[in-house]
Order: structure tokens, then sequence, then C-alpha cells
């Protein structure tokens, strides 16, 4: 029709740094004043012992909500003032993906420290090998609380973790540990 549509939509925007209008500068001084006054109310609303504000967040429907949050009370922060029923669906939804969130990954946490702990009985297991002999020690080589009797001392390991360390040793291996703590060793020196 015109060459104006054929131009490239660039050329027709003014660059925000030339825009002159003292209105438009005024406005856009006044949605700042305003930002940062939401921004104050949030952080203040956040402050609140137990409050859980957002500063987004979506609905089950997919639709953004700003500036939203629970009381301990149970009331809601709701300075935009949605629809009560809407704000309170999506923040039910939100607290249980964190729910189901923290579920999984505590339970990574519990596997990696299984793993862990599995692994350095096999090195323990590994080391009494080598040796022949125990390792004595303050602390316990599995789980590094402190040792206080003689037996656990001269192992360097603790009665509960030392069940579990001895589950991996063969009967001969058993029957020679006990015997090192009998002739006491390290433990009678105590
Ligand atoms: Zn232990």
């Amino acid at each position: 029709m015109s060459g104006l549509d054929s131009q490239p939509r660039k050329d027709r925007i003014m660059p925000t740094s030339q825009m002159t209008c003292p209105d438009l500068r005024e406005a856009r001084r006044q949605r700042r004043a305003e930002d940062a006054a939401r921004e104050q109310a949030r952080r203040a609303a956040a402050r609140q012992p137990g409050a859980r504000i957002w500063k987004w967040m979506y609905t089950p429907d997919g639709d953004r909500l700003h500036d939203v949050g629970l009381f301990v009370d149970g009331t809601l922060y709701n300075p935009r003032h949605y629809p009560e029923d809407v704000v309170r669906a999506a923040i039910g939804a939100a607290m249980e993906r964190r729910q189901v969130r923290r579920h999984v990954s505590a339970k990574q946490a519990a596997a990696t420290r299984q793993v862990r702990r599995e692994r350095r009985i096999y090195q323990l297991v590994q080391r009494y090998r080598e040796r022949g002999a125990f390792t004595p020690a303050t602390h316990c080589a599995l789980c590094r609380r402190a040792l206080t009797d003689p037996a656990s001392l001269a192992r360097g390991i603790g009665s509960e973790c030392w069940s579990e360390v001895l589950a991996h040793l063969t009967t001969v291996e058993i029957a020679r540990s006990l015997s090192q703590l009998d002739r006491g060793g390290p433990a009678e020196q105590l």
C-alpha cells in the first residue's frame, strides 16, 4: 500500500535515549517510584516471621502473578488485588512443588551418604587386610565421632560402625581381629 509498511520497523521507533517529551519522562519517573515502593513493600512483608512472599509465580493455569504471598496467620499478601482463590491456588501449587523437590533432594542426599559410607567401609576392610591390624584412633574412621571405650579406640572404629565393617570380614579375619583386641595392644596402654 504505502512505503511506510515496507520500511524496517526499527526505523519507525524512536530510541529511548531520544525521548524528550517531559510527560513521558515524568511517567517513567513515576513508574520507577512505584516499582521501588512495591519492592520495598514486598521486602517488608518477606521480613515477617514465617511469611512466604513471591516476586512472581505462575498459577496452575499458567498465568503470572506478581507480588503474592502468605503470612503465617493464613492471610494473603496480595497488594495487586488478584482474586483470592486464584492466589491461594497458585501458592498451594507452588508449596506442593517445593515439597516434592525437597523430598526428592532429601532422598538423593541419603542415597549419596549411604554410597559414601559403603565406600568407606570397603576402604577400612582393605586397610585392615593390608596391615593385618587395626589403626588405633581417637575418632571413628567411619562416622568421625569421638571414641571412648578401649576396644573402639584400639580399633579406631566405634562399636556400632564396627558391626557394619565386621559383616565384610571373613570368619578368619574376625577371629584374628578379636584376638588382637583381647591381646590389647594399644588398648592396654590406656
Ligand atoms: Zn562410627
